[in-house]
Protein backbone atom coordinates (compact mmCIF):
# COMPACT_ATOMS: atom_id res chain seq x y z
CA UNK A 1 0.00 0.00 0.00
CA UNK A 2 1.28 3.16 -1.05
CA UNK A 3 1.46 6.20 1.97
CA UNK A 4 -0.16 9.37 1.11
CA UNK A 5 2.21 12.04 0.39
CA UNK A 6 1.41 14.60 3.15
CA UNK A 7 2.19 11.57 5.95
CA UNK A 8 5.85 12.41 6.84
CA UNK A 9 6.02 10.69 10.40
CA UNK A 10 8.92 8.03 10.40
CA UNK A 11 6.30 5.86 11.18
CA UNK A 12 5.73 5.27 7.46
CA UNK A 13 8.51 2.88 7.61
CA UNK A 14 6.62 -0.07 9.43
CA UNK A 15 4.04 -0.31 6.61
CA UNK A 16 1.19 0.22 8.66
CA UNK A 17 -2.38 0.81 6.92
CA UNK A 18 -3.07 4.69 5.92
CA UNK A 19 -5.74 4.64 8.07
CA UNK A 20 -3.42 3.99 11.18
CA UNK A 21 -1.01 6.37 9.79
CA UNK A 22 -3.57 8.93 9.52
CA UNK A 23 -4.46 8.49 13.28
CA UNK A 24 -0.69 8.69 14.59
CA UNK A 25 0.03 11.61 13.00
CA UNK A 26 -3.65 13.49 13.82
CA UNK A 27 -2.06 12.14 17.66
CA UNK A 28 1.02 14.09 16.77
CA UNK A 29 3.60 11.20 17.23
CA UNK A 30 6.30 11.70 14.95
CA UNK A 31 8.99 9.82 16.00
CA UNK A 32 8.46 6.11 17.61
CA UNK A 33 9.91 5.35 20.51
CA UNK A 34 12.73 2.96 21.44
CA UNK A 35 10.02 0.21 22.50
CA UNK A 36 8.10 1.15 19.08
CA UNK A 37 11.16 1.01 16.74
CA UNK A 38 11.87 -3.03 18.13
CA UNK A 39 8.61 -4.43 18.98
CA UNK A 40 6.70 -3.34 16.08
CA UNK A 41 8.83 -5.17 13.31
CA UNK A 42 8.81 -8.42 15.12
CA UNK A 43 4.63 -8.48 15.96
CA UNK A 44 4.16 -7.79 12.77
CA UNK A 45 6.24 -10.59 11.26
CA UNK A 46 3.80 -12.79 13.92
CA UNK A 47 6.35 -13.55 16.62
CA UNK A 48 5.71 -14.22 20.03
CA UNK A 49 7.74 -11.44 21.97
CA UNK A 50 8.88 -11.15 25.86
CA UNK A 51 9.41 -7.23 26.47
CA UNK A 52 10.52 -5.04 29.40
CA UNK A 53 9.08 -1.70 29.39
CA UNK A 54 8.22 0.89 31.42
CA UNK A 55 5.05 2.75 31.58
CA UNK A 56 5.94 6.28 29.88
CA UNK A 57 8.22 4.58 27.16
CA UNK A 58 5.04 4.21 24.17
CA UNK A 59 4.61 0.43 25.27
CA UNK A 60 1.10 0.74 24.48
CA UNK A 61 1.16 1.79 20.72
CA UNK A 62 4.34 -0.44 20.68
CA UNK A 63 1.76 -3.32 20.79
CA UNK A 64 -1.24 -1.74 19.67
CA UNK A 65 -0.45 -0.56 15.90
CA UNK A 66 0.82 -4.19 14.98
CA UNK A 67 -1.46 -5.15 16.26
CA UNK A 68 -4.38 -3.12 14.91
CA UNK A 69 -2.19 -3.98 11.46
CA UNK A 70 -3.15 -7.63 11.37
CA UNK A 71 -6.62 -7.05 11.74
CA UNK A 72 -6.64 -4.46 8.94
CA UNK A 73 -4.93 -7.02 6.78
CA UNK A 74 -7.38 -10.20 6.95
CA UNK A 75 -9.04 -10.79 3.88
CA UNK A 76 -12.15 -11.20 6.04
CA UNK A 77 -13.90 -10.48 9.00
CA UNK A 78 -13.25 -13.74 11.41
CA UNK A 79 -15.90 -14.85 14.14
CA UNK A 80 -15.58 -13.75 17.48
CA UNK A 81 -12.76 -11.52 20.06
CA UNK A 82 -9.68 -11.50 18.03
CA UNK A 83 -7.23 -9.34 20.18
CA UNK A 84 -7.47 -10.11 23.71
CA UNK A 85 -5.57 -7.28 25.91
CA UNK A 86 -5.17 -8.98 29.63
CA UNK A 87 -3.79 -5.98 32.04
CA UNK A 88 -3.98 -5.18 36.12
CA UNK A 89 -6.27 -2.38 37.06
CA UNK A 90 -8.92 -0.78 35.75
CA UNK A 91 -7.28 2.77 35.34
CA UNK A 92 -5.18 0.72 33.21
CA UNK A 93 -7.34 -0.76 31.16
CA UNK A 94 -9.03 2.82 30.24
CA UNK A 95 -5.79 4.14 29.48
CA UNK A 96 -5.38 1.13 27.25
CA UNK A 97 -9.15 1.64 26.15
CA UNK A 98 -8.28 5.03 24.95
CA UNK A 99 -5.54 4.92 22.99
CA UNK A 100 -7.11 2.20 21.41
CA UNK A 101 -10.13 4.30 20.19
CA UNK A 102 -7.79 6.40 18.93
CA UNK A 103 -5.62 4.45 16.63
CA UNK A 104 -8.73 2.54 15.45
CA UNK A 105 -10.74 6.34 14.83
CA UNK A 106 -10.70 5.92 11.02
CA UNK A 107 -11.09 1.61 10.94
CA UNK A 108 -14.24 0.02 11.43
CA UNK A 109 -12.42 -1.84 14.28
CA UNK A 110 -14.62 -2.06 17.20
CA UNK A 111 -12.95 -2.42 21.08
CA UNK A 112 -14.81 -3.30 24.25
CA UNK A 113 -13.38 -2.80 27.93
CA UNK A 114 -14.43 -5.71 30.65
CA UNK A 115 -13.60 -4.14 34.25
CA UNK A 116 -14.94 -4.08 37.66
CA UNK A 117 -17.22 -1.54 38.66
CA UNK A 118 -19.00 -1.19 35.26
CA UNK A 119 -22.47 -2.47 33.82
CA UNK A 120 -21.76 -6.35 33.71
CA UNK A 121 -24.59 -6.59 30.98
CA UNK A 122 -22.88 -4.43 28.53
CA UNK A 123 -19.97 -6.08 28.91
CA UNK A 124 -21.60 -9.54 28.02
CA UNK A 125 -22.56 -8.07 25.24
CA UNK A 126 -19.49 -6.45 24.10
CA UNK A 127 -17.82 -10.29 24.68
CA UNK A 128 -20.02 -11.86 22.48
CA UNK A 129 -20.99 -9.09 19.68
CA UNK A 130 -18.67 -8.53 17.14
CA UNK A 131 -16.41 -6.75 19.15
CA UNK A 132 -12.77 -7.18 17.34
CA UNK A 133 -10.57 -6.14 20.80
CA UNK A 134 -11.53 -7.13 24.43
CA UNK A 135 -9.34 -5.13 26.84
CA UNK A 136 -9.86 -6.37 30.61
CA UNK A 137 -8.87 -6.91 33.91
CA UNK A 138 -8.41 -10.78 34.75
CA UNK A 139 -10.82 -10.72 37.96
CA UNK A 140 -13.61 -9.39 36.60
CA UNK A 141 -13.06 -11.09 32.75
CA UNK A 142 -13.68 -14.67 34.95
CA UNK A 143 -17.00 -13.80 36.27
CA UNK A 144 -18.13 -13.47 32.57
CA UNK A 145 -16.58 -17.54 32.63
CA UNK A 146 -19.60 -18.33 34.47
CA UNK A 147 -21.56 -17.75 31.53
CA UNK A 148 -19.49 -19.22 28.55
CA UNK A 149 -15.66 -20.11 28.46
CA UNK A 150 -15.53 -19.39 24.60
CA UNK A 151 -15.11 -16.20 23.79
CA UNK A 152 -11.73 -16.51 22.77
CA UNK A 153 -11.66 -19.66 20.23
CA UNK A 154 -10.01 -18.00 17.57
CA UNK A 155 -8.49 -15.29 19.09
CA UNK A 156 -5.44 -13.75 16.67
CA UNK A 157 -3.50 -12.11 19.50
CA UNK A 158 -3.04 -12.35 23.12
CA UNK A 159 -1.22 -9.30 25.08
CA UNK A 160 -0.42 -9.50 29.03
CA UNK A 161 0.57 -5.83 29.72
CA UNK A 162 2.33 -5.09 32.96
CA UNK A 163 2.17 -8.78 33.64
CA UNK A 164 5.37 -8.36 36.77
CA UNK A 165 2.10 -6.19 38.07
CA UNK A 166 -0.76 -8.49 37.45
CA UNK A 167 1.34 -11.46 39.42
CA UNK A 168 2.30 -9.15 41.96
CA UNK A 169 -1.52 -8.79 42.81
CA UNK A 170 -2.26 -12.01 42.78
CA UNK A 171 -3.74 -12.75 39.17
CA UNK A 172 -1.46 -15.66 38.28
CA UNK A 173 -3.61 -18.25 38.46
CA UNK A 174 -6.80 -15.85 37.22
CA UNK A 175 -4.20 -15.18 33.82
CA UNK A 176 -3.44 -19.20 33.06
CA UNK A 177 -7.07 -20.08 33.55
CA UNK A 178 -8.05 -17.59 30.67
CA UNK A 179 -5.04 -18.21 28.99
CA UNK A 180 -5.98 -21.72 28.93
CA UNK A 181 -9.19 -21.24 27.61
CA UNK A 182 -7.87 -19.11 24.22
CA UNK A 183 -7.04 -20.13 20.42
CA UNK A 184 -3.50 -22.44 20.78
CA UNK A 185 -2.66 -21.00 17.74
CA UNK A 186 -2.07 -17.36 18.70
CA UNK A 187 0.59 -14.79 18.77
CA UNK A 188 1.14 -13.80 22.06
CA UNK A 189 3.01 -11.06 23.53
CA UNK A 190 4.13 -10.16 27.18
CA UNK A 191 5.20 -6.31 28.27
CA UNK A 192 6.62 -6.84 31.91
CA UNK A 193 8.21 -3.81 33.34
CA UNK A 194 11.02 -6.11 34.54
CA UNK A 195 12.25 -9.47 33.29
CA UNK A 196 14.35 -9.88 36.81
CA UNK A 197 10.80 -10.68 38.25
CA UNK A 198 9.76 -13.89 40.08
CA UNK A 199 7.19 -15.63 37.91
CA UNK A 200 7.19 -13.53 35.26
CA UNK A 201 9.70 -15.78 33.27
CA UNK A 202 7.71 -18.55 34.59
CA UNK A 203 4.47 -17.44 33.00
CA UNK A 204 6.53 -16.42 29.89
CA UNK A 205 7.46 -20.14 29.67
CA UNK A 206 4.07 -21.27 30.04
CA UNK A 207 2.36 -18.90 27.27
CA UNK A 208 5.04 -18.14 25.05
CA UNK A 209 6.50 -19.97 21.96
CA UNK A 210 10.33 -19.11 21.32
CA UNK A 211 9.59 -15.46 21.66
CA UNK A 212 11.58 -12.63 20.95
CA UNK A 213 13.45 -10.83 23.93
CA UNK A 214 13.47 -7.09 23.94
CA UNK A 215 15.19 -5.42 27.18
CA UNK A 216 14.27 -1.47 28.17
CA UNK A 217 14.40 1.01 30.38
CA UNK A 218 14.77 -1.47 33.97
CA UNK A 219 17.36 0.87 35.20
CA UNK A 220 14.40 2.80 37.49
CA UNK A 221 12.36 0.47 37.97
CA UNK A 222 10.87 -0.09 41.65
CA UNK A 223 9.05 -3.38 41.18
CA UNK A 224 12.69 -5.59 41.08
CA UNK A 225 12.59 -8.75 43.51
CA UNK A 226 15.44 -10.17 43.01
CA UNK A 227 18.74 -9.00 43.94
CA UNK A 228 21.22 -9.26 41.96
CA UNK A 229 24.85 -9.96 42.99
CA UNK A 230 28.28 -10.46 42.14
CA UNK A 231 31.56 -11.92 43.29
CA UNK A 232 34.68 -12.06 41.49
CA UNK A 233 36.70 -14.86 41.53
CA UNK A 234 40.22 -15.72 40.69
CA UNK A 235 39.96 -19.35 39.35
CA UNK A 236 38.01 -22.85 39.61
CA UNK A 237 39.59 -23.14 43.29
CA UNK A 238 38.61 -19.45 44.54
CA UNK A 239 34.81 -20.43 43.25
CA UNK A 240 34.83 -23.45 44.90
CA UNK A 241 35.43 -22.12 48.03
CA UNK A 242 33.40 -19.13 47.32
CA UNK A 243 30.73 -21.68 46.34
CA UNK A 244 30.72 -23.82 49.65
CA UNK A 245 30.64 -20.64 51.84
CA UNK A 246 27.36 -19.30 50.34
CA UNK A 247 25.95 -22.44 50.83
CA UNK A 248 26.89 -22.65 54.23
CA UNK A 249 26.44 -18.85 55.76
CA UNK A 250 23.65 -17.42 53.25
CA UNK A 251 20.01 -17.53 54.43
CA UNK A 252 18.25 -19.45 51.97
CA UNK A 253 15.17 -22.20 51.49
CA UNK A 254 16.49 -23.76 48.47
CA UNK A 255 19.42 -22.81 46.56
CA UNK A 256 19.81 -23.74 42.93
CA UNK A 257 23.41 -24.04 41.44
CA UNK A 258 24.00 -23.41 37.83
CA UNK A 259 26.56 -24.64 35.52
CA UNK A 260 27.32 -24.71 31.67
CA UNK A 261 28.12 -28.54 31.40
CA UNK A 262 26.76 -31.85 32.78
CA UNK A 263 30.38 -32.59 33.83
CA UNK A 264 30.89 -29.58 35.96
CA UNK A 265 27.69 -30.10 37.46
CA UNK A 266 28.59 -33.45 38.65
CA UNK A 267 32.41 -31.79 39.97
CA UNK A 268 30.50 -29.33 42.24
CA UNK A 269 27.97 -31.84 42.86
CA UNK A 270 30.89 -34.06 44.65
CA UNK A 271 32.53 -30.87 45.67
CA UNK A 272 29.05 -29.22 48.00
CA UNK A 273 28.37 -32.83 48.81
CA UNK A 274 31.64 -33.65 50.47
CA UNK A 275 31.45 -30.39 52.48
CA UNK A 276 28.29 -31.83 54.09
CA UNK A 277 25.53 -29.91 51.95
CA UNK A 278 22.38 -31.77 51.45
CA UNK A 279 22.68 -31.14 47.18
CA UNK A 280 21.40 -33.26 44.45
CA UNK A 281 22.11 -33.10 41.06
CA UNK A 282 19.85 -32.45 38.01
CA UNK A 283 21.18 -32.76 34.38
CA UNK A 284 19.64 -33.66 31.21
CA UNK A 285 21.55 -37.39 30.45
CA UNK A 286 19.50 -38.08 33.64
CA UNK A 287 16.68 -40.84 33.11
CA UNK A 288 13.30 -39.23 34.00
CA UNK A 289 13.03 -41.22 36.90
CA UNK A 290 16.25 -40.02 38.75
CA UNK A 291 15.39 -36.47 37.45
CA UNK A 292 11.30 -37.08 39.49
CA UNK A 293 13.58 -38.41 42.25
CA UNK A 294 15.66 -35.58 42.59
CA UNK A 295 13.04 -32.88 42.07
CA UNK A 296 10.76 -34.57 44.76
CA UNK A 297 13.63 -34.72 47.06
CA UNK A 298 14.40 -31.40 46.65
CA UNK A 299 10.81 -30.05 46.84
CA UNK A 300 9.90 -32.00 49.80
CA UNK A 301 12.56 -30.39 51.54
CA UNK A 302 15.11 -33.15 52.20
CA UNK A 303 17.65 -31.56 50.26
CA UNK A 304 18.09 -27.44 50.13
CA UNK A 305 20.47 -27.54 47.12
CA UNK A 306 20.36 -28.29 43.72
CA UNK A 307 22.87 -28.39 41.42
CA UNK A 308 21.84 -28.22 37.57
CA UNK A 309 22.42 -27.32 34.07
CA UNK A 310 20.26 -24.88 31.82
CA UNK A 311 18.47 -27.54 30.02
CA UNK A 312 17.21 -30.02 32.77
CA UNK A 313 16.03 -26.60 34.85
CA UNK A 314 14.13 -25.20 31.99
CA UNK A 315 10.39 -25.76 33.18
CA UNK A 316 11.36 -26.17 36.82
CA UNK A 317 8.92 -25.20 38.75
CA UNK A 318 9.55 -25.42 42.70
CA UNK A 319 8.40 -22.81 45.65
CA UNK A 320 10.68 -21.78 48.07
CA UNK A 321 13.74 -21.51 45.80
CA UNK A 322 15.42 -18.07 47.05
CA UNK A 323 19.08 -18.32 46.01
CA UNK A 324 20.39 -18.99 42.63
CA UNK A 325 24.12 -19.10 42.20
CA UNK A 326 25.45 -18.71 38.83
CA UNK A 327 28.87 -20.53 39.76
CA UNK A 328 29.46 -20.50 35.52
CA UNK A 329 27.94 -17.49 33.91
CA UNK A 330 25.73 -18.21 31.08
CA UNK A 331 26.22 -17.62 27.69
CA UNK A 332 23.86 -15.29 27.00
CA UNK A 333 20.80 -13.14 28.62
CA UNK A 334 17.98 -15.33 27.68
CA UNK A 335 19.88 -18.12 29.47
CA UNK A 336 20.27 -16.00 32.59
CA UNK A 337 16.70 -14.68 33.10
CA UNK A 338 15.96 -18.02 32.68
CA UNK A 339 17.73 -19.11 35.23
CA UNK A 340 16.80 -16.18 37.58
CA UNK A 341 12.91 -17.13 36.82
CA UNK A 342 13.93 -20.34 38.50
CA UNK A 343 12.91 -18.40 41.67
CA UNK A 344 10.58 -18.61 44.47
CA UNK A 345 6.98 -16.71 44.43
CA UNK A 346 5.79 -13.37 44.15
CA UNK A 347 5.93 -11.85 47.16
CA UNK A 348 9.06 -13.02 48.30
CA UNK A 349 12.48 -11.69 48.01
CA UNK A 350 14.90 -13.31 46.24
CA UNK A 351 19.16 -13.47 45.38
CA UNK A 352 20.79 -14.36 42.75
CA UNK A 353 25.23 -14.38 42.52
CA UNK A 354 27.44 -14.53 39.93
CA UNK A 355 31.05 -15.94 40.85
CA UNK A 356 32.40 -14.13 38.03
CA UNK A 357 36.27 -14.66 36.89
CA UNK A 358 38.08 -12.74 34.54
CA UNK A 359 37.42 -14.57 31.18
CA UNK A 360 33.78 -14.44 32.14
CA UNK A 361 33.66 -10.62 32.71
CA UNK A 362 32.37 -9.50 29.16
CA UNK A 363 30.13 -12.17 29.10
CA UNK A 364 28.44 -10.80 32.69
CA UNK A 365 29.29 -7.27 31.24
CA UNK A 366 27.03 -8.19 27.87
CA UNK A 367 24.14 -9.67 30.04
CA UNK A 368 24.18 -6.49 32.94
CA UNK A 369 23.79 -4.35 29.21
CA UNK A 370 21.17 -7.18 28.04
CA UNK A 371 19.03 -6.36 30.87
CA UNK A 372 20.17 -2.66 31.60
CA UNK A 373 21.01 -3.57 35.50
CA UNK A 374 24.47 -2.81 36.98
CA UNK A 375 24.60 -5.97 39.34
CA UNK A 376 25.57 -5.08 43.33
CA UNK A 377 29.33 -5.87 43.61
CA UNK A 378 29.82 -8.32 46.91
CA UNK A 379 33.16 -9.60 48.56
CA UNK A 380 33.55 -12.31 51.43
CA UNK A 381 35.46 -11.61 54.18
CA UNK A 382 38.17 -14.39 54.36
CA UNK A 383 38.06 -14.84 51.13
CA UNK A 384 38.71 -11.87 48.75
CA UNK A 385 40.86 -12.61 45.87
CA UNK A 386 43.34 -10.47 43.85
CA UNK A 387 41.08 -10.42 40.96
CA UNK A 388 39.45 -7.03 40.96
CA UNK A 389 37.58 -6.74 37.74
CA UNK A 390 39.62 -5.51 34.26
CA UNK A 391 42.06 -1.94 34.43
CA UNK A 392 39.89 -0.16 31.83
CA UNK A 393 36.10 -0.58 30.92
CA UNK A 394 35.03 0.47 27.26
CA UNK A 395 31.35 2.42 27.06
CA UNK A 396 30.26 -1.38 26.93
CA UNK A 397 31.24 -2.06 30.24
CA UNK A 398 33.26 -4.42 28.68
CA UNK A 399 37.33 -4.87 29.03
CA UNK A 400 39.31 -2.72 26.64
CA UNK A 401 42.49 -4.24 25.44
CA UNK A 402 42.73 -8.17 25.22
CA UNK A 403 44.28 -9.02 28.65
CA UNK A 404 40.88 -9.67 30.31
CA UNK A 405 39.10 -11.28 27.20
CA UNK A 406 41.07 -14.23 27.29
CA UNK A 407 42.28 -16.77 29.70
CA UNK A 408 45.95 -17.33 30.14
CA UNK A 409 47.24 -19.57 27.68
CA UNK A 410 48.34 -22.77 28.75
CA UNK A 411 51.58 -24.22 27.31
CA UNK A 412 49.44 -27.54 25.81
CA UNK A 413 47.30 -24.41 24.03
CA UNK A 414 50.39 -22.57 22.63
CA UNK A 415 51.67 -25.96 21.70
CA UNK A 416 48.47 -26.32 19.46
CA UNK A 417 48.70 -22.46 17.83
CA UNK A 418 51.85 -22.88 16.72
CA UNK A 419 50.69 -26.20 15.05
CA UNK A 420 48.27 -24.60 13.66
CA UNK A 421 50.29 -21.78 12.06
CA UNK A 422 53.04 -24.24 10.69
CA UNK A 423 50.14 -26.09 8.96
CA UNK A 424 48.39 -23.01 7.62
CA UNK A 425 52.15 -22.10 6.21
CA UNK A 426 52.60 -25.44 4.88
CA UNK A 427 49.06 -25.68 2.76
CA UNK A 428 49.61 -26.40 -0.60
CA UNK A 429 52.72 -28.30 0.17
CA UNK A 430 51.17 -31.32 2.26
CA UNK A 431 48.15 -32.33 2.43
CA UNK A 432 46.66 -32.00 5.94
CA UNK A 433 44.23 -34.66 7.17
CA UNK A 434 40.79 -32.94 7.93
CA UNK A 435 40.33 -35.05 11.18
CA UNK A 436 43.36 -34.32 12.49
CA UNK A 437 43.32 -34.18 15.91
CA UNK A 438 46.25 -31.40 16.38
CA UNK A 439 45.11 -29.06 14.52
CA UNK A 440 41.70 -28.31 16.81
P1 LIG B 1 2.71 4.36 27.38
O1 LIG B 1 4.10 4.02 27.80
O2 LIG B 1 2.18 3.42 26.35
O3 LIG B 1 1.80 4.48 28.58
O4 LIG B 1 2.73 5.78 26.66
C1 LIG B 1 3.05 6.96 27.32
C2 LIG B 1 2.56 8.19 26.56
O5 LIG B 1 3.36 8.45 25.43
C3 LIG B 1 1.14 8.12 26.05
O6 LIG B 1 0.48 9.28 26.44
C4 LIG B 1 1.27 8.04 24.56
O7 LIG B 1 0.20 8.68 23.92
C5 LIG B 1 2.58 8.75 24.29
N1 LIG B 1 3.29 8.23 23.12
C6 LIG B 1 3.46 6.92 22.78
N2 LIG B 1 4.21 6.80 21.67
C7 LIG B 1 4.55 8.04 21.29
C8 LIG B 1 5.33 8.58 20.20
N3 LIG B 1 5.93 7.78 19.31
N4 LIG B 1 5.47 9.91 20.11
C9 LIG B 1 4.89 10.71 21.02
N5 LIG B 1 4.14 10.28 22.07
C10 LIG B 1 3.96 8.97 22.21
Amino acid sequence: MQNPPNITSLFTEFELDNRLLKAIEKLGYETPTPVQQQAIPPTLANRDLLVSAETGSGKTAAYLLPTLQQLLALPAKPLGVQVLILCPTRELAQQIFGQCQQFSEFTPLKTGIITGGSDFKKQQLALTKDTDIIIATPGRLLEHFQLATSYFQNLSVLILDEADRMLDMGFSDDVLTIVETCNKQRQTLLFSATLTHFGVIKIADKVLKTPKVIALNTLHDGHRNIAQHLILADDHDHKLKLLAHLLAHESFDKALVFTNTRLRADELHNSVRGAGIRSGLLHGEMDQKDRNRVMGLYRDGIINTLIATDLAARGLDIKGINLVINFDIPRNGIDYIHRIGRTGRADEQGITIALVKHTEWNLMAGIERFLKQEFIRRTIKGLEGSYKGPKKLKSSGKAAGSKDKKEPAKKADVKKVKIRERDKKNVGKRRIPSDNKSTG
